[in-house]
């Protein structure tokens, strides 16, 4: 059934688009795959919490033909991750691994559509949470289980072994670490090259982009603790307030990137979750912040963790606290992310294909991102070259009339962040389809 849309994909021409095609991707796979994302969509797992998810990729695989192994991945604390790898053997030749994502975020949804999530959890926190897919990882298991279909239909054009991952937990950052670490290349394979994909809202469905070299920032996770005296509200004297440290510290760390960091390198901080109090006449003793710093070169990173210890030792000097009650600064390592860098021969290869498949017009080089991905922990720190692009997400009319009046859709981690489905699917499982078959030719 689905040998059609393999000869469509197979004899395209270079500049025409897959639609305009007499192919029958529309009326066999698309729209099964459109429903496909649509329930996925509406059905979102925060992290580590991947289980229906990933249960129905392992079924999709395994109806394909692939042989199918769940539940890889081994977290620090020893729980079990839900990994998923799906293997054809097709003869001699490399080894390709394809990777897609899989979990959610704790984000109340807020597009309006009408197969918007209104599915919420209990965070690691234990507080009750809305859950969205507002990273479009929906997408990239829509795409991740297409393109398998896709390339059994066309066994006979490929030779190699295909290692199809799910992946669970890149929002935390944990999800590759924790597939090595439960040995999926002793237990699979070690695969000769690795690609993938992401959904963006800087560009319209049809387009992608690719950044040899390094190409998406390194991540840090950081908790920092800032102890103070609590006490009541109305004699903020007998205590030490570490409501106002916390600001004064948050204020600090500005001056990180802007005065401390060369120019030349890109870098963020950002305190992105503060918490402290439970009363507003009640000084705290303490406050707790959760912060993510990025860069692209590890004298970047230490100056910003070097500039974060300093200024939090500085606080407590300065509010005359005891040594005891230094705010405490703690690295997660489990939580942080290494550059994700593109391989500059396998990413020349992929672009070729790209413009190959869906013409010069739709394929851009694009400027290196500050978001971050664990897609590169699959690499093993550059041992495995890794060719990963960027897939135009967003309707093309809303885009034009944004890009028209100055503006930006909303992006990834938003509430509003809203792919269009059927166009950005079929650019997806057309280009990963193709960059593969090239690949394993
Ligand atoms: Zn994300
Ligand atoms: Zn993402």
């Amino acid at each position: 059934m689905l040998k059609p849309l393999l000869l469509a994909l197979l004899c395209l021409p270079g500049e025409v688009a897959w639609s305009q095609q007499p192919a029958t991707i529309e009326q066999q796979e698309l729209p099964g795959l459109v429903e496909m994302y649509k329930n996925l969509h509406a059905h979102p797992e925060l992290s580590h919490f991947e289980q229906n998810t990933s249960a129905m990729v392992a079924e999709e695989l395994r109806k394909t033909g692939y042989t199918v192994t769940e539940h890889i991945g081994l977290y620090p604390d020893g729980s079990h991750a839900f990994g998923v790898v799906g293997i054809l053997k097709n003869g001699p030749g490399p080894t390709l691994l394809v990777r897609a994502d899989m979990d959610a975020l704790p984000v109340v949804e807020e597009t309006g559509v009408p197969y918007a999530s209104h599915v919420t959890a209990k965070n690691p926190a234990g507080q009750q949470v809305g859950v969205m897919h507002a990273c479009g990882h929906d997408i990239h298991t829509t795409v991740l289980i297409g393109t398998a279909r896709a390339l059994v239909a066309a066994k006979a054009q490929w030779h190699g072994t295909l290692m199809i991952v799910g992946q669970p937990s890149e929002e935390t950052i944990d999800g590759a670490k924790a597939m090595i670490a439960d040995h999926l290349y002793e237990r699979f394979g070690r695969p000769d090259m690795v690609i993938g994909l992401h959904d963006t809202n800087q560009e319209p469905a049809g387009q992608v982009s690719l950044t040899p070299g390094p190409a998406m920032a390194s991540s840090t996770s950081i908790d920092v603790t800032i102890r103070g005296i609590g006490g009541h509200g109305a004699r903020p004297n007998q205590g030490r307030d570490p409501v106002v440290l916390a600001a004064e510290f948050i204020m600090q760390l500005q001056t990180i990137v802007s005065r401390e960091e060369d120019p030349r390198e890109p870098s963020v901080v950002t305190v992105g979750d503060i918490h402290g109090g439970t009363k507003r006449n009640i000084i705290p003793n303490e406050v707790k912040l959760e912060l993510t710093t990025r860069s692209f070169s590890e004298k970047s990173r230490q100056v910003i963790l070097d500039g974060i210890r300093g200024m939090a030792a500085g606080l407590a000097i300065s509010a005359g606290l005891p040594p005891e009650l230094a705010p405490t600064v703690t690295v997660l390592d489990g939580e942080s992310a290494p550059l994700e860098y593109n391989d500059p021969a396998l990413s020349a290869r992929v672009r070729a294909t790209l413009v190959k498949t869906i013409g010069q017009q739709n394929v851009f080089e694009d400027r290196q991102e500050m978001g971050s991905e664990d897609v590169g922990v699959f690499g093993l720190d550059g041992k495995i070259p890794v060719a990963y692009y960027r897939l135009g997400a967003m309707y093309p009319d809303r885009f034009a009339a944004a890009r028209a009046s100055g503006k930006e859709l909303p992006g990834w981690h938003t509430s509003r962040f809203e792919p269009d489905p059927q166009p950005t699917i079929e650019t997806g499982v057309k280009t990963l389809t193709a960059v593969a078959m090239d690949l394993l030719k």
